[in-house]
């Protein structure tokens, strides 16, 4: 039995701690925070008010469903899904509203009804979006991409073309659709992978299959019952938790990890996992000789976008407000170009609104409600209370004249959270919210590599790493890190 190591308590270490610890090693996960789930933690306010912190669109649900098999649990066993219904709704200029169906058929009549035949496209595009997710998310995405040869299999090579991995998302949603509202639906995913729609590759409309096929569920109380779930299924296989346990540095000999400094108390370990933040890993925690990649490298690296998030407590129900809104109203171009290519804070920002307690009462004290707004930002922006101040006011002066009603004077807690507390909070490069952009020079093999080149027993996971960033990529991460941790050390105990 080898004592394993994880640095950092989100899906990723979560993941990884409970294959490593399934494996029979020793596994030890510390957390700098005091409590697991990483992005996707949750906090209470003294009022009452229940926030989930990151992460509120439950996708791929079978992926999630996969890490539970794996140790012959189910999703049921742990926590209830609600399928939301509407999904999501969507604001576009002068009010204008979508509602964005749960269900596949109602979908159809909504598109045919925004464009003649439009049904009969988005089957098309389905059935190739579906080919995606299918060879995407339930085989590339497993595969740890050290080597060019992992993809030379003959049925994924058979297949290349229809990946579209060398065209333009915007493009192929091009050749399917003429209305702008379809459009807007159809690439809004994309603005969570880091980049404009029209460098993202196609191969992405997998997302599209994700969120319109697969649906978009809602775990009862929130994402923290996922982290809760991980948590017991680690726990249960006998991992560790050590919580307010911050690594401090990676001790190296001969090659190989030989100890971690956590609270300036040495643990000896015969290999790592480090879930943390990649770029963090490698410039705070380990010798300069022993990085994969220097600072100019990060500097060059394409990072997903940062965010602002304003949490309220409101002492009132707003009837109005679905459980996911998005606000479209302004031009997606100039706002995707404030975050990428020249970036600032936004002009006219497109912003996102969740109001779980809309589905699950157990958020706020009755008769209230807990939401937050959320606006992607360029990651490394100056962050400042005054900043934080106009662009909450900015968004919630639309919502209020959306929803008709008056906001302002029901706010009972709020709580802003921008690019210094991602920074402080998860050592978050340049206060990143969702890791590394999924551009195609940033895919599979081109991604920062899950096994150090030089420190032999060292092993990486996370959003910044394969297969990239959001809940399900993250548990998938994790199997990926844990596996090539346990092959190792069949190799050299
Ligand atoms: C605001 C927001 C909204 C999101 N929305 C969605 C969504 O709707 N759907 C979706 O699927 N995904 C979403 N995501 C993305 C998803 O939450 C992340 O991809 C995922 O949670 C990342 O997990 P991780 O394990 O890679 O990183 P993290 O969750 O950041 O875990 C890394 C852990 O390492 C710890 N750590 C850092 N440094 C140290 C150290 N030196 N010592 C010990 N511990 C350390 C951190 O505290 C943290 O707990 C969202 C993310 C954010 C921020």
């Amino acid at each position: 039995m080898a004592v394993v190591a994880v640095v950092g308590a989100g899906f990723s270490g979560l993941s990884a701690a409970a294959y490593a610890a399934q494996a029979g090693h020793e596994v030890h996960v510390f957390e700098k925070n005091t409590s697991a789930g990483g992005r996707a933690r949750q906090f209470r306010s003294e009022e009452g008010y229940v926030f989930d912190m990151g992460p509120s669109w439950y996708w791929m649900p079978d992926i999630i469903e996969a890490f539970f098999n794996d140790f012959g649990d189910t999703v049921s066993d742990h926590y209830m899904l609600k399928k939301l219904d509407p999904a999501f709704d969507m604001v576009f200029p002068d009010k204008r509203m979508l509602s964005v169906p749960g269900d596949y058929t109602a979908l159809e009549e909504m598109f045919d009804r925004i464009e003649k035949g439009s049904s009969r496209q988005l089957a098309k595009f389905m059935k190739g979006a579906e080919y995606k997710y299918e060879t995407g998310m339930k085989k590339l995405a497993y595969a740890p991409s050290l080597s060019l040869a992992e993809f030379m299999k003959a049925d994924l090579l058979k297949g290349l073309s229809k990946l579209d991995v060398f065209s333009s998302f915007r493009k192929h949603v091009g050749k399917y659709f003429n209305h702008s509202d379809i459009r807007s639906l159809m690439e809004f995913p994309v603005l969570f992978l880091g980049a404009m729609p029209k460098d993202i590759p196609a191969l992405y409309s997998l997302m599209n299959y994700a969120g319109l096929k697969l649906g978009t569920w809602y775990p009862d109380g929130g994402f923290v019952k996922l982290v809760d779930a991980m948590v017991s299924v680690a726990s249960r296989n006998g991992a560790n938790i050590h919580l307010h346990a911050p690594v401090q540095e990676i001790s190296i000999r001969d090659e190989k990890v030989s100890s971690l400094l956590v609270n300036g108390q040495s643990y000896p370990v015969d290999a790592v996992i480090a879930s943390a933040d990649y770029q963090h890993v490698e410039t705070s925690l380990l010798a300069k000789q022993y990085r994969n990649y220097d600072e100019p490298y990060w500097n060059s690296r394409v990072l997903a976008p940062s965010c602002l998030i304003v949490f309220l407590g409101l002492r009132k129900d707003i009837g109005s407000l679905n459980h996911h809104t998005l606000f479209f109203d302004e031009d997606m171009d100039t706002h995707a170009e404030e975050i990428y290519s020249s970036p600032r804070w936004p002009s006219k920002p497109l912003f996102y609104v969740c109001n779980p307690s809309r589905s699950d009462k157990s958020l706020a004290p009755e008769g209230h409600s807990s939401l937050f707004l959320l606006m992607p930002l360029s990651p490394g922006l100056h962050d400042s209370p005054y900043m934080r101040e106009k662009y909450f006011r900015i968004m919630l002066a639309r919502l209020e004249k959306q929803c008709g009603e008056d906001i302002s004077s029901f706010i009972a807690y709020k709580r802003d959270y921008c690019v210094n507390d991602f920074v402080q909070d998860y050592n978050a490069y340049k206060g990143n919210a969702y890791g590394l952009a999924n551009t195609l020079s940033q895919t599979a093999i081109l991604k920062p590599r899950v096994q150090n080149r030089r420190v032999k027993n060292l092993f990486y996971a996370g959003q910044l790493t394969v297969p990239g960033p959001g809940c399900p990529p993250a548990i998938v991460s994790g199997k990926i890190a844990a596996q090539q941790t346990i092959q190792y050390l069949i190799k050299n105990q």
